[in-house]
């Protein structure tokens, strides 16, 4: 069967076509700028080119009606009709408390994701956006929700709940939920395959390290803690979100510079992180070419963006009394060996030792700690979409 896969943004979508027997990816692409001024679909078949096609997109409904008629145009689509479209993945960022696991969408399942709107006032209705227009067009193709959050509803309640008064969980659900789960469930399930060990014996610590980051303890099969929080700005230094800090900075920044909680949180989210405190940029290969050329700011980013890492892997061992795999995934994780390197070297005392040529190496899912490392270090490539499918197809 085939399974479209979609992740809507607020003027944006990205798109998947997968078969889901062989697993292969058909066609994928993008739609940027809907509902803006220069928005164009990107899309490419399977082993073809991309094309690039400038076109007008008023909203997420005429941007899906582009992506379908691509992928049934004669000449470089890959289906003959949209009949042979047979269900819709869609990833849903925030399922509160009320997903904790993929679901088949009805109209009480639309409500509840909007139920859950407040708590991803960026992201959900966006993500609502497109399950509506897709039902719109395509009527009676089943549908699947995929959430981020879904896989850390096995969190205890030690290791979600904050140090607030009780009832700003009652009553708001103020809590930590996590995010990047689909991408967490995969890469250690993976991992334990990876290692030949039985996934529900298997302590993992996965570091999905990208634009934006997150780590997570796998603990025989479920999730038992992880880094981001309420909303994903919890946590790790990221590209540009600054992760974890004293709260309080917020009303000292607030008063220093004049300036409102909205727009603090805005510097949060937007102009931390990696790019914050270096002023170079968020993308990792610019802070190695300054590196390179000897730039101090750029070896001090790189320098606290590890500690910060390797602190939360600290922290994940302990939680788990112990630790099998640590996988690095995403696109820093899975593309840059020196913050692995450099990460690892913390835990000398766990007996963990790196293989340099493992890990120059690139392309594949490999275990980068030398045979005699007694925690396995692995690389993983994620592949969020080919889960949403796998998902979207265990519950039509
Ligand atoms: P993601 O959000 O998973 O797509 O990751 C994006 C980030 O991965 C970029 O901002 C870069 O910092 C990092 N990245 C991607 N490719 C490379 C690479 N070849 N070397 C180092 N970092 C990379």
């Amino acid at each position: 069967m085939n399974i479209l896969v979609i992740n809507c943004g607020s003027s944006s979508l990205k798109f998947q076509l997968i078969e889901s027997g062989s697993e292969e990816v058909l066609a994928k692409g993008l739609c940027e700028r809907i509902g803006l001024e220069g928005a164009r679909l990107v899309y490419q078949p399977k082993g073809g080119e991309k094309e690039i096609t400038n076109a007008e997109m008023d909203d997420h409904k005429t941007a899906i009606e582009l992506v379908l008629s691509s992928l049934v145009n004669p000449e470089t689509g890959v289906i003959r009709d949209l009949g042979d479209v047979g269900a819709v993945g869609h990833r849903i960022v925030h399922g509160g408390e009320k997903f904790a696991g993929s679901v088949k969408i009805t109209e009480e399942v639309i409500q509840a994701i909007e139920e859950c709107n407040d708590l991803a006032p960026l992201h959900n209705p966006a993500n609502l956006i497109g399950i509506r227009a897709c039902r719109e067009i395509m009527k009676d193709v089943p549908m699947v929700a995929v959430f981020d959050t879904a896989f850390h509803q096995t969190m205890p309640a030690k290791a979600y709940l904050y140090g607030l008064p009780y009832e700003y969980y009652t009553a708001y659900k103020v809590r930590r939920y996590g995010f990047h789960g689909t991408s967490h469930h995969y890469v250690s399930h993976k991992a334990a395959e990876l290692l030949g060990r039985s996934y529900e014996e298997t302590k993992t610590i996965v570091c999905h390290l990208g634009n934006g980051a997150s780590i997570c303890a796998v603990q025989n099969g479920v999730s038992v803690d992880t880094s981001m929080g309420l909303t994903p700005l919890e946590g790790l230094i990221m590209g540009t979100r600054s992760g974890s800090m004293d709260p309080a900075i917020i009303e000292f920044i607030c008063k220093k510079e004049n300036l409102s909680v909205d727009e603090v949180m805005n510097i949060l989210n937007k102009k931390s992180g990696v790019q914050g405190i270096s002023g170079i940029g968020s993308d990792f290969r610019d802070i190695i070419e300054e590196m390179n050329k000897g730039n101090d700011m750029a070896k001090l980013t790189m320098e606290v963006y590890c500690y910060n890492v390797a602190k939360y892997i600290g922290a994940y061992t302990a939680a788990m009394n112990g630790v099998d795999v640590i996988a690095f995934t995403a696109g820093v994780g899975e593309n840059n060996p020196l913050i692995r390197k450099k990460v690892c070297e913390y835990f000398g005392y766990l007996g963990i030792e790196i293989d340099d040529l493992q890990n120059e190496k690139r392309g594949e899912d490999l275990v980068i700690s030398a045979p005699q490392s007694k925690v396995k270090v692995m690389v993983i490539a994620t592949d969020e979409e080919l889960k949403i499918a796998r998902e979207t197809l265990a519950n039509i």
